[in-house]
């Protein structure tokens, strides 16, 4: 079975107006609500969790909303406590999604993948990074000795590679549109940037061709996957060309490859940005529907 991952305050109410789709991790829940899963409901993140990959100055302002008015632009949202609530529950979502792959073999969180935030500030609607905090925890208390990060949302998981840049039990690969946000990249353990316009063939070309160098070397005994939704063909603010077909082979290619190692998977749900709600969730909803394809309990998905 299936174990997937969900707190309702994932989803808080912002500014009419506000570019972030905040009810997408909602509307997700209900339409996978024919998933055959486990649901699994997240406490917030610990302090002691957080304070492995975030500077303790940070996660104080953090804590009592003083980080100033600049940095807070950074990141796109306002200050808030149910901003804060929601980013620690989101956090404690990606931790719980690592512990539970780590005993089940596979689990999926409905959001997550916040890997623009460094250790001293945020950036592109990431305030703490879930991934980073999830990689450093399943080192330290979850038993894994090499820990993977697939990220394939369309931006450059920078602020995970410069995190994990000096953990060397923690192994980067970013593959990402080179002409997208952020300017300036980071260095990850390994980068693969795409052309802009780059479809479904030539992507999961490089996705095959880039796989299994990695899940041999360094061999992980964790796989935290990032399932950007923002490469698809119509993402407002991807600029790569992949289908609905695409996005669910991808889900398959990295999902399935984890499995038939017997490499225990946490994947998270990633960027996605579009205007039409239930459009976005269904994009999201491939990633779930792709996991429990491969733990062989699927059910049809309903377009
Ligand atoms: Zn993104």
């Amino acid at each position: 079975m299936l174990h997937c991952v969900h707190h309702p305050g994932y989803t808080i109410p912002l500014p009419p107006g506000h570019p972030f789709p905040m009810e997408k991790f909602r509307v997700l829940r209900e339409q996978l609500s024919g998933l055959p899963a486990h649901w699994h409901e997240p406490g917030p993140a610990r302090e002691e969790d957080l304070a492995r990959v975030h500077a303790p100055a940070y996660l104080e302002a953090f804590r009592e909303g003083t980080i100033d008015e600049r940095a807070q632009r950074r990141t796109g949202f306002r200050w808030s406590p149910a901003l804060y609530r929601r980013t620690l529950l989101e956090t404690g979502g990606t931790v719980l999604t690592a512990a539970l792959a780590l005993e089940h073999g596979l689990a999926c969180n409905t959001a997550g993948g916040t890997h623009h935030a460094f250790a001293g500030h945020g950036s592109g609607y990431c305030l703490i990074n879930d991934l980073a905090v999830a990689a450093c925890w399943a080192l330290a208390e979850g038993g894994a000795r090499r820990v993977l990060i697939v990220d394939l949302d369309v931006h450059q998981g920078d602020g995970t590679a410069v995190l994990l840049a000096d953990e060397p039990r923690a192994f980067t690969f970013s593959m990402h549109c080179a002409e997208n946000f952020p300017a300036r990249k980071q260095r990850s353990d390994r980068d693969r940037a795409l052309r802009r316009g780059t479809g479904d063939e030539a992507y999961l070309d490089a996705l095959e061709a880039e796989l299994p160098a990695l899940l041999a070397d360094p061999a992980p005994d964790l796989v935290l996957y990032d399932a950007g939704a923002d490469v698809h063909a119509d993402d407002r603010l991807g600029h790569l060309r992949l289908s609905d077909d695409g996005l669910s082979r991808r889900d398959a290619c990295v999902l399935g490859a984890c499995r038939q190692r017997g490499i225990p998977v946490a994947a998270v749900i990633g960027g996605g940005y579009d205007r039409d709600i239930p459009t976005l969730a269904r994009r999201h909803a491939r990633l779930h529907h792709a996991a429990a394809q491969v733990t062989g309990c699927a059910v049809a998905m309903v377009n």
